[in-house]
């Protein structure tokens, strides 16, 4: 074999560079000057960079933060109280990284990877840095998929592409989590990876979540990442970027993966607390200037690639907690502005018994109806217009002056709507259940029951259905689309167990 020369010598040369970056990252020793609160002002490491891996006494680990002229910034990873003024730092020459890949699914962890499932170490054989710049616009593709929530306030209104980035919002105690896990848990064997990123919530919480994704078989495809309230700040802030950078691995891999950030505000309020901490100027609410960044860049990490680049996709459910219903504070508007749409949740609607408590007028879905499924668009075409213009009658009715009998049928035509809205938590539709449901009420079938009678009497319709229509049920949820023949057969196969039951009643 000949030799090449200069083949060799670039080779000496590279590995020589190599060397020396080494020799300097392990020769850039810094001191500890103060350490308080997670956060240590380290004198020295000149060359360190914003982002590195700082090991302290070979045993704990921090993050740089701040680079001034002569000191650094860092925040602790881990709660340690060994760490003391006058203790060596060293560098890694590495920005901090987490581990990715299959190994991951089931498991419960920190925001670093660790397990806190008590299942022993993660067995991950790769790992991934926790900032990467977002895929640009030549990357992406248009949502053209749309993601089942099992939902049908939320599937027919306002429907969620595959690569979307939809904001679920609203006071305490209104049910977001439960939409974001109902969610999860209806992926099941539609081969969508999921991340469930907890923030500054309480541990006996996500257990509780955790308990009830494993016994429906769920955890099989997801992954918990857990930063608990009573874990240090900067592994709160830490865990979304955690999260999507082991979303982006598998997305890179052509996989469909659906996360959830739970809750941003509490995010918002681990970033602000660490930025005081490290001494930055404080803005309005005493959020840092760059906190809108902080979440643009993580959730514009969330995309639909193209086909050249594999098709993966990775859809955002962010969630963010209002105080008495103000969206338009400081961390509501940001995230508003930098998602594709928002699902508004009001106590009001929740105390009423409307759950999931969906304010239609102010939730939209910006991009989603491109992805709908064809036969849930078709039925729910007139859907939001209906519902709107009974909230605007209901809203006059209550003077209580007298109604004319067409104000009548559109009150009752709302109500039977607002009705087959309302959903129990893990009581996921399918979507031919969810079809056959609106188009019962779109053809008007379900305007003379009691109110009380029309989730049972779809429920018998759709087991009617079922036993004598089978090809059309099987249809809707493998093709997701019926011609209009098949439409028609549908609404007549509707009609005639209408009037069975009618009979039966003896009306
Ligand atoms: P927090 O602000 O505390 O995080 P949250 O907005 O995430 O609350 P959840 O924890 O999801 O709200 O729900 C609050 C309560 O309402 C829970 O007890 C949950 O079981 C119940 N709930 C949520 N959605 C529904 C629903 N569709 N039907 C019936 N109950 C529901
Ligand atoms: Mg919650």
């Amino acid at each position: 074999m000949a030799i090449n020369v200069e083949e060799i010598s670039s080779l000496i040369k590279e590995e020589i560079k190599g060397f020396k970056n080494e020799l300097e990252v392990a020769n850039d020793v810094g001191t500890v000057v103060t350490v308080g609160d997670g956060i240590v002002l380290i004198y020295g490491l000149k060359k360190g960079m914003l982002g590195e891996l700082l090991v302290f006494n070979d045993e704990d680990y921090g993050m740089v933060m701040n680079l001034e002229e002569e000191s650094v910034y860092a925040v602790l990873l881990k709660n340690s109280n060994k760490i003391k003024e006058g203790d060596k730092v060293k560098r890694t020459g590495k920005v901090v990284e987490v581990p990715v890949g299959d190994a991951l699914l089931g498991r419960v962890i920190d925001s670093l990877g660790n397990p806190l499932d008590g299942r022993g170490k993660v067995e991950y054989t790769k790992t991934a840095p926790i900032e990467r710049i977002a895929p640009g616009v030549i990357a992406r593709e248009s949502v053209n998929e749309p993601i089942e929530t099992g939902i049908l306030a939320i599937d027919s209104l306002i429907p969620i592409g595959k690569g979307q980035r939809e904001l679920i919002i609203g006071d305490r105690q209104t049910g977001k989590t439960a939409i974001a896990i109902d969610t999860i848990i209806n992926q099941k064997g539609k081969d969508v990876y999921c991340i469930y990123v907890a923030i500054g919530q309480k541990n006996s919480t996500v257990a509780s979540i955790y308990e009830k994704l494993k016994t429906s078989g769920t955890m099989d495809y997801t992954v918990i990442v857990n930063a608990s309230a009573s874990e240090i700040t900067p592994l709160q802030w830490l865990a979304p970027f955690s999260g999507v950078t082991m979303a982006e691995k598998w997305c890179q891999e052509g996989k469909n993966v659906l996360i959830v950030f739970d809750d941003l505000s509490k995010h918002a309020i681990a970033y602000r607390t660490l930025s005081l901490l490290l001494k930055r100027n404080p803005g309005r609410e005493a959020y840092p200037g760059d906190i809108f960044y902080l979440h643009s860049r993580l959730l514009e990490r969330c995309v639909k690639l193209d086909k050249k680049r594999g098709g993966g996709s990775i859809t955002a459910l962010p969630i963010v907690e209002t105080l008495a219903g103000d969206i338009s504070a400081y961390i509501p508007t940001n995230v508003i502005s930098i998602t594709d749409g928002q699902i508004f949740l009001t106590t009001g609607l929740f105390n009423r018994g409307q759950r999931p408590a969906i304010d239609i007028g102010l939730s939209v879905s910006r991009v989603g109806s491109s992805a709908q499924y064809k036969i849930i668009k078709k039925a729910s075409a007139s859907l939001k217009m209906e519902i709107s213009n009974y909230h605007d009658l209901a809203a006059f009715n209550q003077f209580g002056s007298d109604i004319d009998a067409s104000t009548k049928v559109i009150l009752k035509h709302g109500s039977v709507l607002e009705e087959i809205l309302k959903q129990n938590q893990y009581e996921s539709l399918k979507t031919s259940e969810e079809a056959i449901y609106l188009f019962a009420a779109k053809n008007n079938f379900l305007d003379d029951l009691e109110i009380k009678d029309v989730k049972p009497f779809l429920s018998s319709l759709y087991r009617y259905i079922n036993d004598f229509h089978n090809e059309l049920i099987e249809e809707i949820d493998n093709n997701h689309i019926l011609s209009d023949e098949k439409i028609n057969e549908l609404v007549e196969a509707i009609a005639s167990f209408k009037k069975e039951q009618s009979l039966g009643n003896g009306n």
